[in-house]
């Protein structure tokens, strides 16, 4: 192994994740199957051009063409990777939030103004207020 890959490139992230996108792709066109021959032939290609070019880079003997790409795509790699989790945050809290109205009403203090979670659905209750102390009745 390491005598047939000598002076050559070698396997990288990049070819592993191209590697992995060619079976993804490849595993897509198999459901397409005999239903649409163009979509199937079509996604065939694109999993040989992946496996191709992973191939190519794998045994290619420029290394600084390789590395360059790998750092491109490693750039690529971290933009994706921290979009996806801003967005698993956001989805989360957007979740939070939605329960929180279910279960909590928002009151202002009549003296103090200041906002006060209450839980919702009790009927009307004795609020006291967490800054100035003022007690007085709400409904809930
Ligand atoms: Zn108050």
């Amino acid at each position: 192994m390491n005598r047939w890959l000598q002076g050559r490139y070698g396997f990288d992230r990049f070819s592993r994740t191209l590697f992995i996108a060619a079976l993804g792709v490849s595993v897509v066109s198999w459901f397409f199957g005999r239903r649409a021959a163009g979509v199937y032939y079509a996604l065939r290609g694109v999993t040989l051009a992946l496996m191709g070019f992973a191939a190519f880079r794998t045994f290619s003997r420029n290394f600084p063409a390789r590395q360059q790409e790998l750092g491109r795509y490693l750039t690529a790699e971290r933009k994706v990777r921290s979009w996806w989790q801003d967005l698993s945050i956001r989805r989360k809290n957007y979740v939070n939030v939605r329960q929180d109205k279910k279960n909590y009403k928002y009151l202002a203090c009549p003296q103090c103004m200041q906002k006060l979670r209450v839980p919702k659905g009790k009927g009307r209750i004795r609020v006291t207020c967490s800054k100035c102390g003022n007690r007085f009745e709400a409904k809930s």
